[in-house]
């Protein structure tokens, strides 16, 4: 294990966020941890973990991004250098605020069994808050312990940030001395100080002190290791478990080797219940898998029925849609949908059949059966017939009910038509109808027989109400089956058993079963078999079939048996799963975008019902929303743990509206991953307009909810586990504009920093320069993308659209105009700008405009506040038009010479009041620095803007003039508009003149 964290560093932490509103974790945290048992870490939430929050949330504790690494690594030794900045690149993302987060939860199931009093309980906390000192001011403090000279220097930076942490107000600072021991004693990696010499002051006991350690080295080893289920079977893991437990509880854990997401899920929760049943206390869930503490000499749980457990819960989860199974053809025929074999008896979809035929023929339809017998009974050799029989809606029932209860014995029994008809025609009392039954032909496909047999049986048997009817119709399906028997062999999703005891491990050790490599290797064996099925949806050779027809899977080229792509019977439970609790299928579609929530790496008791409570709530926020939070912060990415990025704190009936595609879950489960799926909010969306919102909620969501999020189309977890990829956040096939803008797809956690602001720039240029009914119109994302691509520059170009779109606004409010909109715009186009740069960390034109502009405004500025855009840039216009009109072959000193000529009597035209504008009162007082500041300005027109950023190419010139203008602009509204000496000054130009 690497945990030396001297790499990290402290750097300036800023000052404390104002706390406007409480961080959404820490709202969902008081709500849910209501249990007696859970009280002091309840008042650590409220009191201390917002301060982690606001602190924490952005400081990698383990890895970060190769930059980061350099920097943090720019004094390691040369011979360490390269090894350590492999290290911290190669970790896995977590952020100290999880990590303490993690710390402190993950180490509460052993401080509850252990019955640590109250006050021992608030001294754990206490020292996991400030475990890693070392780590949060590192350059002060480097491996420092209270101890010798260094005891000064510790003691205060432990009381600095045992203030800011908000930590007395949690216990009374009489303990700090108990705190830093323990916080000093968590770890290894700095070396211990046990030196109780150093601790004059200590409240416990020594012993009690040395015992209550280990809680809090517990907690940190947890926090860093625990990746997987199975990763704590450390020696130095389980002596604590076995000292401060009293030998009576070992750690086990059970793992799944993949995850598919929902039947995962279902296989997890009934092992847990299992588990639970023989005493084990799960306390960590992973995507794949749970740990737990079991009493030390229980059994392993008893799994022999786990697979039919599985298999009732898939049951039980698809009988909310049993009637979607059912439809109708015009001519019709009612028939079960190819799944409804998989998911119900044959007694269940008889049932199901019967109940949904009132509902297909509802009581407001036509009645089918007079007109249809006009159309058959005049064919000759009919004509003998009995033709007289009622003609209603009842007859229609029974007729096509029946009629589909042929289907379901033929699907159900493997009988032939006519045995089905002749058992249901027994059933019903009606065999004398059989060979007229047959006689009549089913002309286009229309079943006339079976309303002529309707027919006769409603004559036979008087007016029915609809309870009579369904039950005359279920009384005779029960008879069938009675007598038939249940059907053989069939057995809904067989697969499972084979298929559990594959993937499932449940275990005391960290032993690696050979389980993974096998089904590895199998479905490798498999594909490499020519014309051996794969899945079309996982691309695993697990037991293929053909599509049901029903399944329409974007990535199935072909449903031809030739191509030999079916989805394999997992993806098959899985799929019913979803199309039952989330109302979606696997296949990617067109109009939503699924977030996968991964743990950071494990959620605890607490945390999972924190998140499931979340869950359940979370409602989609568009742009305008987050954007009014975070715009007033300058969209700094340190105020988004107070952000609700998913509207939990929103008004329920309004979030009614905001719909997000969510699992429903059972109630109870506990679940170590969630699928989001978040559709578009409009109808028919581009891909852009799919993807906008979604990638945004990526980068944001981690930082609220300490989870990593990879964003898909895929309905599959693109990872088993928040273990597998470093990063903390990932767009998987994000569209084109967020390759142009924002240029990457994952981050790392530092990366966040400049990324989530850059992002909101690029959305908020977009939002407010393309608007339509006063709404932002995001396709426009793909131009403005594709503009910043080009140049960085271009956020300036958007400056008139964006004045036409408030002017317009202000017509339309008839609001009192802005005091001044073209100054407003400016400065926020320069931020923007800004926020870009400073993500992209590449050159900065904007240096150049800067300084250009700056040179002319030492010898010309417009006048008045009303200006436009011409008289504030003539000396750049005058500048660039020299050189554009000038022979290819001029030297550079002439073109100079040529643009100060022009400039001079721009100037003197100005002071003659011949031109319009005003020149700066140093100027006109003095004639050499006049000349001085033209020609340095003419010198750097054509050495940097025209030599430099050109490349001496006219055509250049050309193409960016309107891009440095419009850059230039804004930089000149800002710095010089509304000056207030300008006013004065011009009275003295004219009388100095
Ligand atoms: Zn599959």
């Amino acid at each position: 294990m690497i945990d030396n964290f001297d790499w990290l560093t402290p750097e300036n932490y800023g000052k404390p966020v104002i706390p406007e509103k409480e961080p959404p974790l820490v709202v969902l945290a008081l709500e849910t941890l209501n249990n007696a048992e859970d009280q002091v870490l309840r008042d650590w939430i409220k009191k201390v973990f917002p301060n982690i929050l606001d602190y924490f949330s952005l400081k990698p504790a383990k890895g970060m991004s190769l930059e980061a690494a350099k920097e943090l690594a720019v004094n390691a030794k040369p011979d360490k250098k390269e090894k350590t900045i492999n290290t911290l690149v190669e970790h896995k993302d977590q952020s100290l605020a999880v990590h303490l987060l993690n710390a402190a939860v993950g180490g509460w199931t052993l401080v509850k069994l252990a019955n640590l009093e109250e006050l021992q309980q608030r001294l754990y906390l206490a020292a996991v808050t400030l475990h890693d000192l070392n780590k949060i001011v590192l350059k002060e403090l480097g491996n420092a312990r209270m101890d010798g000279k260094e005891w000064d220097k510790y003691y205060h930076y432990f009381n600095i940030w045992a203030e800011s942490l908000g930590l007395w107000k949690f216990i009374s600072n009489e303990y700090w001395q108990d705190i830093a021991f323990l916080s000093q004693n968590a770890e290894d990696a700095r070396g211990a100080n046990l030196t109780l010499a150093n601790f004059q002051d200590i409240k416990l006991s020594p012993e009690d002190l040395i015992g209550l350690a280990e809680f809090v080295r517990f907690a940190d080893l947890l926090a860093s290791m625990a990746h997987h289920p199975d990763s704590l079977y450390q020696e130095k893991i389980r002596a604590i478990v076995r000292r401060r437990l009293k030998d009576k509880y070992v750690i086990r854990h059970h793992r799944t080797i993949e995850n598919r997401g929902l039947l995962t899920q279902t296989i997890h929760n009934a092992v847990l219940d299992k588990a639970r049943e023989i005493g084990w206390i799960a306390f960590l869930f992973f995507p794949d898998g749970i740990t737990y503490f079991a009493p030390k000499d229980s059994e392993k749980p008893d799994l022999s029925n786990l697979a039919e457990i599985v298999r009732s819960q898939i049951l039980k989860t698809a009988e909310k849609g049993l009637n979607r199974l059912i439809y109708r053809q015009p001519k019709g025929i009612i028939s079960c949908k190819p799944d409804m074999k998989e998911v119900a008896d044959v007694e269940r979809a008889s049932e199901t059949l019967i109940k949904q035929l009132f509902n297909i023929l509802g009581d407001k339809r036509n009645p089918v059966t007079g007109e249809r017998r006009e159309k058959i009974r005049s064919i000759p050799e009919l004509a003998n017939l009995d033709w007289n029989y009622p003609a209603n809606l009842q007859v229609d029932r029974l007729a096509e009910g029946v009629r589909g209860l042929v289907d379901i014995l033929k699907e159900y029994y493997g009988v032939t038509e006519d045995q089905a008809i002749q058992s249901l025609l027994n059933a019903l009392d009606m065999n004398e109808y059989l060979e007229t039954l047959k006689r009549i032909p089913a002309l286009g496909g229309v079943p006339h027989g079976w309303y002529f047999l309707a027919g006769h049986y409603m004559k036979k048997h008087g007016s029915l109400n609809d309870a009579q009817l369904e039950d005359k119709m279920l009384k005779a399906i029960h008879q069938v089956i009675t007598e038939r028997g249940k059907p053989e062999g069939i057995t809904a999703f067989a697969f499972l058993d084979s298929y559990i005891a594959q993937v499932l491990d449940i275990s005391d050790s960290d032993k690696k079963h050979d389980f993974e490599k096998e089904l590895n290797r199998y479905h490798r064996n498999k594909a490499n078999r020519k014309r051996e099925p794969i899945c079309a949806v996982c691309n695993s050779a697990f037991d293929v079939r053909e599509e049901f027809s029903s399944y329409t899977n974007k990535r199935v080229t072909s449903l031809s048996k030739e191509s030999l792509r079916g989805i394999c019977t997992v993806c098959q439970a899985e799929k019913l799963l979803r199309s039952y609790s989330l109302n979606r299928g696997l296949e990617a579609d067109d109009d939503i975008i699924y977030l996968h929530l991964y743990p950071d790496y494990y959620f605890t008791p607490e945390t999972a019902i924190i998140m499931n409570r979340a869950y359940k709530i979370f409602a989609q926020n568009v742009f305008s929303d987050l954007d009014k939070e975070l715009a007033k912060h300058n969209y700094d990415p340190k105020y988004i743990p107070r952000t609700d990025v998913f509207r939990v704190g929103a008004d329920s009936k309004e979030n009614e509206k905001r719909r997000i595609e969510k699992v429903e879950y059972p109630e109870g489960q506990m679940q170590g991953y969630y699928l989001l799926g978040v559709p578009a909010l409009f109808k028919k969306p581009t891909d852009t307009e799919v993807w906008h919102i979604p990638a945004l909620l990526t980068l944001i969501a981690p930082l609220t909810f300490g989870v990593k999020v990879v964003a898909s189309r895929s309905t599959l977890p693109p990872y088993d586990s928040g273990a597998d990829f470093k990063e903390t956040a990932i767009l998987d096939g994000v569209h084109t504009y967020w390759q142009h803008s924002i240029k990457q797809s994952s981050f790392r956690l530092d990366e966040l920093i400049t990324a989530i602001p850059a992002a909101f720039a690029v959305y908020a240029l977009t939002s407010q320069a393309y608007r339509s009914k006063n709404f932002p119109v995001w396709n426009a994302l793909n131009n403005v993308s594709q503009s910043l691509d080009t140049s960085p520059l271009y956020v300036f170009h958007y400056a008139d659209r964006i004045l036409e779109n408030i002017k317009k606004e202000e017509r339309k409010k008839k609001a009192t105009q802005l005091s001044d909109p073209a100054i407003i715009v400016a400065k926020k186009l320069l931020n923007y700008y800004q926020l870009l740069i400073d993500y992209y960390q590449g050159d900065d034109p904007m240096n150049m405009i800067r300084e250009l502009v700056d040179k002319y405004a030492r010898f010309y500025r417009a006048s008045g506040k009303n200006s436009s855009a011409y008289t504030r840039l003539r000396p750049l216009n005058i500048a660039a038009k020299v050189i554009l009109e000038s022979q290819p072959n001029t030297a550079e000193d002439d073109l100079q010479l040529m643009i100060e000529g022009y400039l001079f009597s721009l100037v003197d035209g100005v002071l003659n009041n011949n031109n319009e504008g005003y020149i700066p009162s140093e100027v006109v007082k003095d004639k050499s620095q006049r000349e001085t500041v033209i020609q340095d300005f003419s010198q750097y027109f054509v050495k940097e803007v025209f030599q430099n950023y050109c490349r001496a190419e006219r055509s250049l010139l050309r193409q960016n003039i309107n891009l440095i203008r419009h850059a230039a602009e804004a930089w000149y509204i800002k710095q010089y508009i509304k000056k207030p000496e300008e006013k004065t000054q011009k009275s003295e130009n004219k009388e100095s003149n």
